[in-house]
């Protein structure tokens, strides 16, 4: 794919920028100062046929409508919420992400945040660094148990069906929320988020993100789920009413939070640093050194696929 020119919008990936660099005619947008990309894209607009973005680096209605050349969009994710898809649909241009491959680590996260924020982890690990432990002599706080607690898992898709298999053996009975409701014999289905939340102690967000899902986790679905519940959310920030969450930890309306996804990232409210009963990540689900591997070689593969006229490997549009 020699000839291929593709706009990578961030240097997300040190091993994907270096193969892109070797096998395609790769143009950097970060090159140019933030207030002179405009510029910059309509001088390479003429040649560029495929861009490279994730989620922090959205392929919205305006980068689409400047490079009229454009055949393709490989996204360094499995969320595409970031791509303007019914303008990718009208235009004829292809959308590839990166499903299956970072399955494994979104779900363990989940699971490792849930019990972080119930066993404290974070804040047992700062006590002993603190010399907090010999000064107190050992009367570090007690916390609630994970195992055997109601799992709700809004989206039992790839990830969420393998958060639900992780909990499974911690002997937490399964709920689930999405549109369709499935045949699983052991996972119980609830027609509406309000209704997961009041029969889940913890409450996962697993779906996508759509005009449907954005806040699907809102003031009444936090109600629901209580002062001893916990939120867990590895889907994508827009998912919860970010105002409403921080609101409820704060008036101790939600029993606490592990959060690895934030409305407005890299910014985090700031209310949220002092609370005891949250955990954060700076969105890291798919943060392993394998996965993030896995994830560019299905970038390049379905870019070699197009140049060479062969079917993608793994297409959205
Ligand atoms: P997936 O297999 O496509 O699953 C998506 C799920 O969302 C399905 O269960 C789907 O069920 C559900 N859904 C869609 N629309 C819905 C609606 N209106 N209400 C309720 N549920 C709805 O996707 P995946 O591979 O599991 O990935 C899920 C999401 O995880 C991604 O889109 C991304 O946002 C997020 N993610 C985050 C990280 C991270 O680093 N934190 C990493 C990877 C992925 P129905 O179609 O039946 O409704």
């Amino acid at each position: 794919m020699e000839s291929l020119e593709v706009l990578l919008l961030d240097p997300m990936n040190e091993y994907l920028e270096q193969e892109l660099d070797r096998r395609c005619r790769l143009v950097r947008l970060w090159e140019s100062p933030p207030d002179r990309r405009a510029d910059f894209v309509r001088a390479h607009a003429a040649s560029i046929r495929a861009v490279v973005g994730s989620p922090g680096y959205g392929a919205y209605a305006a980068l689409i409508d400047s490079l009229p050349a454009l055949e393709i969009i490989a996204s360094f994710s499995v969320g595409i919420d970031h791509i303007d898809l019914a303008k990718c649909k009208e235009r004829g241009i292809r959308v590839t992400n990166t499903p299956d491959v970072l399955t494994d680590d979104v779900a363990d996260l989940a699971v490792g945040l849930a019990i972080a924020t119930l066993r404290k982890i974070p804040q047992a690990d700062r006590y002993v660094r603190a010399g907090q432990w010999k000064n107190h002599n050992g009367a570090f706080t007690l916390t609630t148990r994970f195992s055997g607690k109601r799992v709700g898992i809004i989206g039992l898709g790839r990830i969420g069906l393998a958060i639900a298999r992780r909990v499974e053996a911690f002997d937490c009975p399964v709920n689930y929320h999405q549109r369709t409701k499935q045949a699983y014999p052991s996972y119980t289905y609830y027609p509406s988020a309000v209704e997961l939340a009041a029969n889940s102690d913890v409450l996962v967000v697993a779906c996508l993100l759509s005009a449907q899902t954005r806040h699907i986790v809102n003031r009444e679905v936090m109600e629901a789920l209580g002062p001893k519940g916990v939120l867990i959310n590895i889907g994508r920030g827009a998912h919860v009413d970010e105002a409403e969450l921080v609101a409820a930890l704060v008036d101790g309306r939600l029993g606490g939070a592990g959060l690895d996804v934030f409305e407005d990232e890299p910014n985090v409210p700031e209310a949220l640093f002092p609370l005891d009963n949250v955990v954060l990540g700076p969105h890291v689900g798919s943060g392993t050194h394998g996965t993030r591997t896995a994830m560019v070689d299905l970038v390049l593969g379905n870019l070699e696929a197009h140049a060479s006229n062969e079917p993608l490997l793994t297409p959205v549009v």
